[in-house]
Order: C-alpha cells, then sequence, then structure tokens
C-alpha cells in the first residue's frame, strides 16, 4: 500500500485528469458499458440526451454535438457559406483552430489584436482590421471572439462593432464553455459558438468531442447536414459538401456524467484562482477578470517581466511543478499563417514573451497549491 500522505516530492500534474477520473469512475464505466452492450455506437440516443442538456445549461435553443472543436467552427463556417474573398478576424493571441478553419472554407483569417489585462480580443483592433481587410478587397464577414484561457470575451465592446461591420459572431468558447458574460452563458452569446471536449478543457471527454450552439432555428438543419456528409432529406441524397464530423455515442455517455458534476466543478476551479490570485499578486502580474466576466479557467496564467519566463519554468520543474506556455507563437509568425493580413498586434507578440501557465484543475487540493505557490516565490525572489 502507497501511503495516502502527499510527500513534498509527489509529482504535481498540470491538470489531474485522473482524480476525476477516481471521482466518477464506477459512473463511467457503466454508461460506457451500457453503450457497449447497445452497439449504437454512433447516433445514439446518448447524443441527443446530451444536446439537449448542454443547450439547457448554455441557455442556448439548440446544441449540436460534434467530433471537435475544430469541426464546430468549421461546421458554422460551412453552415453560413463563407467562402473565397471572405474575411474572418480571428484574435492572433490563441490556439491555432481558431485560424486554421478559415482556410479551409477558401477565406483569409484576418488577425485582430488582444487586450493586456484580460488576453482576449480587443475590439478596437477588430475595427482596424475590418479597414485592413477592406483594403485589401475582401469582404468582412465573420469575428471569432475566443474566451481565452477560460474567461469570456469583452462583448460588451465587440457585439456593436461586429454588428457595425454586418459580421456574425461565432463565438470559440473551446477553453470557455461554462463562464459567463453579464449572467448569460456562452453557448448564448453572438449568432452562434464552438466549444471542445478535448480532455484538457474545462468540460472534457475520453477522446475528442465537440459541440455547437446557436438560437437559430433555421441554422439548425443546416449544421446537422453539413455534420453528416451534407446529407439531405434522404440520407444518400447530398445537398451540400459537408463532412463526418459526428460525435460517438460513448463520448456523449461520458458527457452525460461528466456534465452533472461540471457545475462544482467550476466552483472549484474559480475558488484554486482566487486563492493562486491572493498568493502570488505580489510577484507576479496575476489573471484579471473584466467587469462582467466570469472565467472556468482553463488555465491560471501569470505574466512576468520580459525575460524572466524561461528562468521560472526552469526552476519550478526543478521543484517537480510542471508548468506549460500558451501560447509561445502569435498566429501571424507561425509559418503556416504568417502570409495572411492583420492589425498591428503588438500585445500578442508581447503576451508570447512573458506569460506561463500554472498547474490548474477542479481538484488541486491546498497543501499541493501551497507547494506550487512557494516554488514560484522562491523562484521570482
Ligand atoms: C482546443 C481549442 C480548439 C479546438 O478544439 P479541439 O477539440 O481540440 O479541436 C479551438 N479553439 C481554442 C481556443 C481551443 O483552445
Amino acid at each position: 500500500m502507497t501511503s495516502h500522505v502527499k510527500s513534498a516530492m509527489t509529482p504535481i500534474p498540470f491538470i489531474d485528469v485522473a482524480a476525476q477520473r477516481a471521482r466518477l469512475g464506477a459512473r463511467i464505466d457503466r454508461a460506457v458499458g451500457a453503450v457497449l452492450d447497445s452497439c449504437r455506437f454512433v447516433n445514439g440516443p446518448e447524443v441527443a440526451i446530451l444536446e439537449e442538456q448542454l443547450a439547457a445549461f448554455a441557455g442556448a435553443r439548440h446544441a449540436v454535438a460534434c467530433a471537435s472543436g475544430t469541426d464546430a467552427l468549421a461546421m458554422l463556417l460551412m453552415a453560413w457559406g463563407i467562402k473565397a474573398g471572405d474575411a474572418v478576424f480571428c484574435p492572433a493571441f490563441t490556439f491555432c483552430a481558431t485560424a486554421e478553419v478559415v482556410p479551409w472554407v477558401g477565406a483569409t483569417p484576418v488577425f485582430v489584436d488582444v487586450k493586456a489585462d484580460t488576453f482576449n480580443m480587443d475590439a478596437d483592433s477588430l475595427d482596424r482590421a475590418v479597414a485592413v481587410a477592406k483594403a485589401q478587397g475582401l469582404t468582412p464577414r465573420v469575428v471569432i471572439p475566443v474566451d481565452l484561457f477560460g474567461q469570456a470575451a469583452d462583448y460588451d465592446a465587440i457585439l456593436p462593432v461586429a454588428e457595425r461591420h454586418g459580421l456574425k459572431v461565432l463565438c470559440d468558447t473551446a477553453q470557455g464553455f461554462g463562464a459567463a458574460w453579464r449572467g448569460r452563458r456562452t453557448g448564448s452569446i453572438g449568432d452562434a459558438s464552438a466549444t471542445s471536449f478535448f480532455p484538457a478543457k474545462p468540460l472534457g471527454c475520453y477522446g475528442d468531442g465537440g459541440a455547437v450552439f446557436t438560437d437559430d432555428d433555421a441554422l439548425l438543419p443546416i449544421l446537422k447536414s453539413v455534420r453528416e456528409h451534407g446529407q439531405g432529406t434522404d440520407k444518400y441524397e447530398n445537398v451540400r459538401i459537408g463532412m463526418t464530423a459526428r460525435l460517438d455515442t460513448i463520448q456523449a455517455a461520458i458527457l452525460l456524467e461528466k456534465l452533472d458534476i461540471f457545475e462544482g466543478e467550476i466552483a472549484a476551479r474559480q475558488a484554486v484562482a482566487a486563492r493562486y490570485n491572493t498568493l502570488l499578486a505580489d510577484v507576479a502580474t496575476v489573471p484579471v477578470l473584466a467587469e462582467g466576466a466570469t472565467s472556468v479557467w482553463a488555465q491560471y496564467t501569470i505574466r512576468l517581466a520580459p525575460g524572466r519566463r524561461d528562468a521560472l519554468a526552469e526552476a519550478l520543474k526543478a521543484d517537480g511543478v510542471p508548468t506549460a506556455v500558451y501560447y509561445r507563437i502569435p498566429m501571424h509568425r507561425q509559418p503556416a499563417y504568417s502570409a495572411f493580413p492583420g492589425d498591428a498586434l503588438p500585445v500578442s507578440e508581447a503576451l508570447c514573451a512573458e506569460v506561463i501557465s500554472l498547474p490548474m484543475h477542479a481538484y488541486l487540493d491546498e497543501a499541493t497549491q501551497d507547494r506550487i505557490v512557494a516554488a514560484v516565490r522562491r523562484a521570482l525572489a
């Protein structure tokens, strides 16, 4: 028997997927077993039940489950008929998938800077990026604000700019599902939203998964058609170009169990983040929430003076504390994306050199967090 007392040398996980697995294991094994027994591996009844519960949780009229967050983004661009010559505005400081789906449909990603305090899209930069796109002969069509690191984007500022330019608002809430803006959950904001159930996201499954949310009744059948090879009323009639983007029934069954405890996990993440903020505010720039926004803390990310980040990561590693850098390269400096246009992006560039993320999950106990905090304070002293 190993001791249940965690020694000072117990390795600390960056995200403790195993702790949740230990809590839910028996329930999930039963749920997966039921799907295996039913043999309804694709489009089983659990998928529709999950869609209903996801929509209710988000406060959206419709949820369409799909195979990944990336597919969720792509399904919306396809359903809206975004095409060559169209401009889609994406933050430069994000995970690549936000912009990756844009060239899939032949359109052009146009990069927008973010705000130094919240790391989320800067509406003034969006306004300037629209002018850049127009000057290049592109038609502004969609903006994809990202709820980065779990915090709802600055929709107060973004929605009016989008409306003024006739842009559809596609919220990339892959990291922010469960967060809120002015009391509304992400998934119920803008024209539609995309989220991800990748295991490391706040609500993760045991493989890849995602979902689209919208209040638009007319869009729903188009999304379902896109998800299924562009099928028409008959299964083997194809009325548009689509994809294979279904969520496996097994993943839906797992997500139903996890959604059941998600509200409590969000509260636990928020408590961990609040405690980090209190204990680290005097040694680093700790994350801030914009007025009216909440976060589900997909990442807990601090900012350091230029040149100090990599030394901190090394020192923490020696102390058994894992860290990660989201993101080291802004989108417009990535080889695959450097030819695309955008606004000036100084904040995205600075953040890429200065941010570092600490272990964050719903099962981070105070003793372990104290070890992390002590190591950070030692390294920055
Ligand atoms: C994870 C992520 C995605 C993509 O989700 P997948 O399920 O991995 O395809 C898209 N956007 C952002 C901001 C993400 O963090």
